[in-house]
């Protein structure tokens, strides 16, 4: 699909180099008929070329598409005026000229360079072979440096454009086979914002069926346009853009992207290109393994780390609203000869359980419980006074009192907690650690205190 465009601009080119040809032809003619004192057919010649030459500065000036016609058809009437001035028809070249023209209207560049190299060692033949049977000597000659002349330019047009097709092809090969490898969503837009060429990666990540539908089209299409509406601002702007963790709406689903555009080059008339990196995945994946780090291995609540984090935030927020913070320390009872009444791995199950019973007991979605310790929990009830805390706290204290611990063997156990509580309004100067020092000693005095004890520390 990327093709065309290069081919074109080639095919131009080549255009370019015969009409340059052409003009040389018909200046060396008309100069040849002037020697021999010609001038009324070298005054044709010159008009002719003169008409020629302007008709192509006209349709270039117009860009007019279908040049490579023009080109050959004006260069056959160009032969038929010149063979009029001479007062002879060359209908060879006639049959010639009309091969010519059928080739370049419906042959590609490739096929069109062909096409002159394989006339062209034709025309020479006919001139060597051929016309001196039909003209007389001086007529022959003068033909045959024309056409040896014209010829040999024709040759150079050949090889010129040959290699430089050759040398394009060969850089725009690579650059396709990015655009076709490349995981990222690559996008070159030009200047009025229309789509030049797009990777084959925009298939699987943005879901374009045919990709190629799109050449041609304004860039803005591709996107819902508010996901990206500040992309596109800067790219209006035609300004340098990047921005990680991109949130982008494909088809309802929200993608997250590494988004990068600049210009192509300095000039701006070059466009820009624009990059979508789709890291969804890697985020989610992030995000899982963040997750993870945070959560107690053995009993899926949050763990040491997620408190840690937690604590901060809280206080942080109490401290900016001006609320109590308060602070439960739950550690459980005797779990030591638990353990090793029941063995470790029906401590383990214990520990499972007692995180359960304190979850079911926090009504707020903002309280928090994790495991600070081997049997030590730590609960965080924002927005809470100490008579609040002390009511969670019993509470927490006399389910874990009710609560049955079957063992593998069917054994019915129970376990008690006790538990030191602290609230706290938070004030400047006063580090979190505070809190979590007093309810530590207020656990202290619940143990103290003959355990499955609630303890506030005052
Ligand atoms: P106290 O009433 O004073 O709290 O007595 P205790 O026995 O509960 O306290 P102590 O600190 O003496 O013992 C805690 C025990 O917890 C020791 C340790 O083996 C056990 N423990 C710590 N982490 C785990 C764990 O992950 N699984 C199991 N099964 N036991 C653990
Ligand atoms: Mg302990
Ligand atoms: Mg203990």
């Amino acid at each position: 699909m990327y093709e065309t465009e290069i081919e074109q601009k080639y095919r131009d080119r080549a255009n370019r180099m015969v009409w340059f040809c052409i003009a040389s032809f018909c200046s060396f003619r008309a100069a040849v008929e002037l020697l021999n004192g010609n001038v009324r057919s070298a005054g044709i010649i010159a008009v002719v070329s003169a008409l020629v030459v302007g008709t192509f500065l006209f349709l270039q000036k117009k860009r007019f598409q279908i040049l490579p016609f023009v080109i050959p058809l004006t260069m056959y009437a160009f032969y038929l005026a010149a063979s009029f001035a001479m007062n002879s028809f060359k209908y060879l070249y006639d049959f010639y000229l009309l091969i010519l023209i059928i080739g370049v209207t419906y042959f590609s560049i490739k096929n069109f360079l062909a096409l002159v190299a394989v006339t062209q060692t034709v025309n020479l033949a006919l001139s060597i072979f051929v016309l001196p049977n039909h003209f007389n000597e001086g007529d022959v000659w003068v033909h045959f440096v024309l056409l040896f002349g014209a010829s040999f330019m024709l040759f150079m047009v050949v090889q010129f454009a040959v290699g430089k097709t050759n040398a394009i092809n060969k850089a725009f090969a690579s650059f396709g086979a990015l655009m076709k490898i490349t995981p990222n969503v690559l996008i070159l837009i030009d200047n009025n914002n229309e789509i030049k060429y797009l990777s084959q990666s925009v298939q699987r990540v943005l879901g374009i069926e045919r990709p190629e539908n799109l050449i041609g089209r304004s860039f803005l299409e591709l996107f819902n346009e508010y996901s990206v509406s500040e992309i596109f601002s800067e790219i209006s702007k035609k300004r340098s853009f990047y921005e990680n963790h991109h949130k982008i709406n494909i088809n309802g689903q929200i993608k997250t992207f590494d988004v990068f555009a600049d210009k192509m080059s300095e000039n701006e008339a070059d466009g820009m290109f624009f990059m979508l990196n789709d890291i969804t995945e890697i985020v989610r994946l992030k995000e899982l393994a963040e997750q993870d780090s945070l959560m107690d291995g053995l009993i899926q609540i949050p763990n040491r780390r997620a408190f840690d984090k937690q604590i901060v935030h809280e206080w942080n927020r109490a401290l900016r609203e001006k609320v109590n913070l308060s602070f439960l320390m739950i550690d459980i009872d005797f779990f030591k000869s638990y353990n090793d009444t029941y063995g470790h791995r029906q401590g383990d199950e214990l520990l499972k359980v007692a995180g359960k019973v304190f979850n079911s007991n926090l009504k707020r979605s903002t309280d928090f419980v994790a495991r600070i310790g081997g049997e030590e929990f730590g609960v965080l009830l924002p927005a809470t006074n100490s008579y609040q805390a002390n009511v969670t706290a019993e509470r927490i204290r006399r389910s874990v009192e009710e609560e049955i611990v079957l063992t593998t063997t069917g054994e019915r156990t129970n376990f008690t907690v006790s538990i030191g509580v602290c609230a706290v309004v938070p004030h400047k100067g006063l580090e979190y650690s505070y809190i979590v020092e007093r309810a530590d000693k207020a656990l202290y005095k619940a143990k103290q205190n003959g355990r499955n004890k609630v303890w506030v520390a005052d």
